[in-house]
């Protein structure tokens, strides 16, 4: 380990009920930032705005309050990196957009609604059913790359709206060290030049990730594997703007499955067990969803059924007290393979990191 002090966040984006993923995510990384005696911050990840749900952040708190995992800097704890909720740092991201933009890194793109739904027509077959603003596509768009500076100008001068997206390179290899993976490489020719500041003047989490982990120094970045095929656009805007050497180390832990892919709040009515920490009353359709703590688990045994669904520490024990797991908890011990569902277990198949804890509910 290098010896920059280690600071951990959790990036919630508040929108509904915190899944035991996301406890588990928590989880891994207080353990590592208690082993190490560092920082763990929760920054709340809000820049869309069309998905704001009111409720939704207190929730987060009170669930990880409930399962002792309390960070030390956040929006209700303070700290000295703040603010730690995106819309509230709304001013700082645009002049990192308008470096790349200079530095020939990301574009203004100027295309309508339905110039994006004509191009997505066009562009349609069989093999690429739902075509992406990419490489392939960009010069027969309408964007800074195609359209002269006076046009340019002008538009941006106009109150046209428009939004900035990367110039993903041709044929580039990126690569980066996962803690738990090794290696990973992507070839930037499949990623599409996603957008990094939107026509609202937000960020997208692309471009509000990379420039929030550098300034509140984060030295290790973990989040569930679903952020993977974003590494790519995470790792260039790191070189771009701030130097690879600087950017944080990377764990992306698997999904915790269902029978169907990822574990579902469906698989959770279906099969009666919660997969949310405490009960979520979703605010639009009044629907209630059940908890853990409201199931009647107490938070202890709750954060080490977490603990070992995807990691162990090399022996045959399952039950750990907090301070137990702080002290054996190592990344290197973290399996890559995502855990069997609950519901694989309960029909008698392998297991993977932990017993057949639903059955003794
Ligand atoms: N805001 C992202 C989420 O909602 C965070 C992903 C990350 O940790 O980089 O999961």
């Amino acid at each position: 380990m290098s010896d920059k002090k280690v600071r951990v966040r959790f990036a919630p984006s508040p929108t509904g009920g915190l899944h035991l993923g996301g406890v588990r995510t928590v989880l891994y990384n207080y353990l590592f930032a208690k082993k190490h005696g560092g920082d763990f911050i929760v920054r709340i990840e809000d820049t869309d705005q069309t998905r704001f749900v009111p409720g939704a952040e207190d929730y987060i708190f009170e669930c990880l309050k409930w399962a002792g995992l309390e960070p030390d800097e956040s929006v209700q704890h303070g700290g000295n990196y703040g603010p730690y909720r995106q819309s509230e740092r709304k001013e700082l991201y645009r002049n990192y957009a308008d470096q790349l933009v200079a530095e020939g890194h990301a574009y203004y793109a100027f295309d309508t609604p339905e110039e994006l739904d004509q191009m997505r027509q066009q562009y349609k077959t069989d093999e690429n059913p739902a075509p992406q603003y990419d490489q392939k596509v960009r010069m027969q768009m309408r964007n800074s790359l195609t359209l002269d500076g006076d046009t340019v100008h002008e538009l941006m001068h106009s109150d046209t709206p428009y939004v900035i997206r990367i110039k993903m390179p041709e044929n580039e290899t990126v690569s980066f060290n996962d803690m738990i993976r090794g290696e990973v490489s992507f070839n930037t020719s499949v990623v599409d030049d996603k957008v990094l500041l939107k026509a609202d003047g937000m960020p997208t989490y692309h471009l509000a990730v990379v420039v929030d982990d550098h300034l509140m120094e984060i030295s290790h970045a973990f989040r569930g594997e679903e952020w993977l095929p974003s590494a790519p656009v995470h790792v260039l805007l790191w070189k771009y703007l701030f130097g690879e050497d600087k950017m944080p180390q990377w764990a992306h832990f698997p999904l915790i499955l269902g029978p169907n892919g990822k574990l579902s709040k469906r698989d959770g009515a279906k099969y009666g067990f919660p997969v949310f920490a405490m009960n979520w009353k979703d605010p639009k359709s009044d629907e209630l969803t059940e908890g853990f703590k409201e199931k009647g688990f107490l938070p202890e045994a709750f954060i080490n059924l977490l603990a070992v669904l995807g990691w162990n520490d090399g022996t045959e024990q399952e039950l750990f007290s907090i301070e137990e797991m702080i002290d054996k908890f190592s990344m290197d011990r973290v399996h890559s393979a995502a855990p069997n569902s609950i519901m694989k277990k309960r029909n008698g198949s392998t297991r993977s990191g932990s017993k057949n804890w639903m059955h003794r509910l």
